[in-house]
């Protein structure tokens, strides 16, 4: 069992100063978005009497490994507190998707039921159970208290963070993986080194790493601020994921890009160096030049082109209450508690923001402007004159849902440019 990293692969609380890939003290600050609450931490009535605390966010850029990164870290348990209010099986987009997920990576990898796979930062065991179906081992590691309901739905889930320590638990207890695999978690960890190290060690000598996150070319792309808060302290490029993975004894072998969140990239990782490499990932490095990540010109138009949509959004906003226009959100993302808080959006302006009657964050308010989540029905009884569509890389179907379901108001897609669409277009 292997127990060394790289000292900066532990990213400590408080402010950074060097990369947390690559050490490399060429970091430039590309969006200052203001002192915010972690975006997860949704108010109850009785915390809306008491002090709120908030961290600085900033956006910067590596100039050498290309990766982008916040340089402040809130510490891990502050943010993953037990009641943690987040729960992929809600989304029915993304229920669908890790179904798919699931179903490509048996058949990729030729897994049976002899395999044991690992999901790290299992969440509600939504991932796992299309491996579960298939008749494949599964075990999911989740540290909040979401992992109780994993297990009372039936999937086997190890209630911690994952690390050294924990990969020996399961290891004694379970063998090793044939393969591990963790979605939007891996940009989130303060314990990057503990991570990839737990992971090597879990893995089997001929297992495969896979991870999944925000993919750093579709959020400049995509103008896509707004995946900048707290929980995400990397965005990672290609380049700055090899530079990552080139400290280890791993090889990434092969890449993929998707659709989730807005634009993911997916990793397939082995043990060991001198692997043979898919063409996919010097196709994707050469596409990352070309785009401009090495370059941060591109970064700054980035900043300006997320400027702009604010004034476009403020500016529509203001002159709509004047008129005496009802607008309202709808959705409660972790996202959008940036793009609220950095736009300066209040309740007077956006006086509530609707979810799903599933969600747990009904009742609860937004970090730091405190606008209500209150049940989507609402909406419909309301009719506002503009609904703001907060979860706006599904823009469309959540259009096509709430018109069907009887809502006659315009909507207004806040990113990557500000859009407004008549009910009668969707
Ligand atoms: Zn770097």
């Amino acid at each position: 069992m292997k127990l060394t990293y790289p000292k900066h692969h532990f990213v400590k609380t408080g402010h950074i100063s060097s990369c947390q890939i690559c050490n490399s003290k060429k970091l430039h600050l590309i969006l200052d978005l203001g002192h915010q609450s972690p975006c997860v931490a949704m108010l109850t009535d009785e915390q809306l009497d008491k002090p709120e605390i908030t961290y600085p966010l900033r956006m910067v850029w590596c100039e050498d490994c290309t990766g982008v990164q916040i340089d402040y870290c809130v510490a891990g348990k502050e943010i993953y507190y037990p009641d943690y209010p987040y729960r992929s099986g809600i989304t029915k987009e993304l229920v669908d998707y890790q179904k798919q997920i699931s179903k490509s990576i048996i058949k990729k990898f030729k897994l049976n039921s002899n395999d044991l796979i690992v999901d790290v930062g299992s969440n509600d065991g939504t991932l796992l159970q299309g491996f579960k179906e298939e008749g494949i081992k599964t075990l999911g590691v989740e540290p909040t208290n979401i992992a109780k309901i994993a297990n009372k739905s039936g999937i086997n889930t190890f209630q911690a963070f994952f690390g050294i320590k924990t990969a020996k638990k399961i290891q004694e207890k379970y063998g090793k993986a044939s393969l591990i695999i963790t979605t939007n978690t891996f940009a989130h960890m303060q314990t990057l080194g503990e991570f990839i190290m737990g992971a090597y060690n879990l893995l089997k000598d001929d297992g495969i790493f896979i991870s999944e996150t925000h993919y750093l070319l579709d959020v400049i792309a995509g103008g896509q601020f707004d995946t900048i808060y707290h929980e995400h302290l990397r965005t990672y490029s290609l380049k700055a994921l090899i530079t990552l993975f080139n400290q280890y004894d791993f090889t990434i072998v092969e890449v993929e890009r998707g659709s989730r969140y807005g634009g993911n990239i997916r990793i397939y990782v082995k043990k060991g160096k001198g692997k043979k490499i898919n063409p996919s990932v010097a196709k994707l490095l050469k596409l990352e030049k070309e785009f401009g990540l090495g370059k941060l010109e591109t970064f700054k138009l980035f900043a300006d082109r997320v400027r702009n949509a604010r004034l476009k959004f403020m500016d529509f906003l203001m002159k709509s209450r004047k008129k005496g226009k009802k607008i309202v959100g709808n959705s409660c993302p972790g996202r959008c508690s940036t793009l609220l808080n950095y736009y300066g959006v209040d309740t007077e302006l956006l006086p509530y923001l609707a979810e799903q009657p599933t969600s747990l964050k009904l009742n609860m308010y937004l970090p730091g402007k405190h606008m209500p989540v209150v049940n989507n029905q609402r909406l419909f009884d309301d009719q506002p004159d503009y609904v703001v569509l907060l979860a706006w890389h599904y823009a469309l179907p959540i259009m096509q849902q709430l018109k069907k379901r009887g809502l006659k108001s315009n909507f207004i897609i806040p990113l990557p440019d500000f859009k407004i669409v008549k009910n009668s277009k969707v």
